[in-house]
């Protein structure tokens, strides 16, 4: 994928909110808890490599991931902090990522025993973190049998450093606990079993540590917050109040291409969905849902100059149109997505508008707006 460079039309990144974003979580943790960046999925849109530098510098002391390429890419950038996959790696990976000092997550004890048959005569060692399935139902450890059956396979068994246990919440952002608490009660009975010793035993993510229900850990995965996003993102429902202030770092920018006026029975768009039912004025922006910025948001009202203008038609491939209230120049400037949390099109409402959350908005946004970085 080419990154647009040559049309009027990016993601902005404003890198001082992302820094404060961090001083606040770094200011909110216990005494002697650690930082993990969770930066999967280019940093939920943002640039991982950016993002990974940034917090580096920042006090964070590690990185979270998906997947091992994006372990490898922040390797590749220079990155020295402990990486974390956070996915299942199929084990024919296994030396590749302990020759990238990159640790993974231990989803069963097939795996270990998988990837243990792959480091035997490799004279390397692999971190790993045991992950619990604790009520998420994805990965992880939830018998108690399997559970120490891995422990007994792990001591002293040279082909494994233990860094970590952990679980992850299915309901950290809601406003009932009832399932949180499940959950945190069947991942303490697992960390009584244990007979290796982790390193660092971690729980928490945004929401979890945000929202006051940390349960005592090593380290907080900080994900959505990192970005200034309040995790708490049903469509529709209000969001729980942080502890901490939360400064949005996103922002999706244009320029109009062109302005022209319609007449009256004239359609915009794809099988016209949109009829003039007057002389309307009509702008033009370069981007469409090639880009990640889906059909759904027919209708949402963007920011053109100093005006709020619907979306008009369907939104195409490469290109969407607005109806403006007045006569405006090609150049104006147009943000379909406000960093500004205030402001009608900010991220949130953007995501209620598709009916999603802004964790999917920000990730969809695609590779080829390019990411430009503002220090404020
Ligand atoms: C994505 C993820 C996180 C971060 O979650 P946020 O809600 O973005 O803070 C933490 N832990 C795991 C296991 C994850 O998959």
């Amino acid at each position: 994928m080419v990154p647009g460079i040559h049309r009027p039309a990016a993601v902005y990144v404003d890198l001082s909110a992302i820094k404060q974003n961090i001083e606040q979580e770094l200011n909110h943790l216990e005494p002697g808890q650690k930082l993990f960046a969770v930066i999967k999925a280019n940093a939920y849109g943002h640039g991982a490599v950016k993002v990974a530098q940034l917090a580096a510098k920042n006090g964070v002391s590690g990185f979270c991931v998906a997947i091992l390429d994006e372990a490898l890419e922040l390797r590749r950038a220079g990155i020295t902090q402990p990486i974390l996959v956070l996915g299942v790696t199929p084990e024919e990976y296994v030396t590749l990522a302990a020759k990238n000092d990159i640790s993974l997550t231990v989803p069963d004890f097939e795996w270990l025993n998988a990837a243990d048959q792959e480091l035997n005569n490799t004279g390397l060692q692999l971190k790993i973190h045991l992950a619990v399935d604790s009520g998420m139902g994805r990965i992880g450890f939830s018998e108690d049998e399997e559970f120490l059956q891995a422990n007994d396979f792990l001591l002293d068994n040279p082909h494994f450093e233990v860094e970590g246990l952990f679980t992850h919440f299915a309901s950290a952002d809601s406003s009932d606990d009832t399932y949180f608490k499940t959950q945190v009660e069947r991942f303490e009975h697992l960390k009584s079993l244990l007979k290796v010793k982790p390193k660092w035993i971690h729980v928490d993510n945004t929401a979890a540590s945000i929202y006051g229900k940390r349960v005592h850990s090593d380290l907080v995965r900080f994900g959505i917050g990192l970005y200034g996003l309040n995790p708490s993102s049903n469509p529709s429902t209000p969001d729980l109040p942080a502890q901490i202030r939360l400064k949005p770092a996103l922002s999706l920018e244009s320029e109009l291409v062109q302005v022209h006026t319609i007449h009256k029975g004239q359609g915009v768009g794809y099988g016209s969905t949109y009829i003039a039912d007057c002389d309307q004025i009509i702008g033009t922006i370069p981007l469409g849902y090639a880009d990640g910025f889906i059909r759904k948001f027919q209708g949402f009202k963007i920011q053109v100059g100093n005006e709020y203008c619907p979306i008009v038609g369907r939104i195409c491939m490469d290109q969407l149109m607005v109806r403006l209230p007045y006569e405006m120049p090609t150049k104006t400037k147009v943000i379909l997505i406000s960093n500004d949390p205030t402001a009608p099109n900010n991220i949130k409402a953007a995501a209620d508008y598709v009916d999603s959350i802004h964790y999917e908005v920000a990730c969809l946004l695609d590779d080829r707006l390019p990411r430009i970085y503002r220090e404020g």
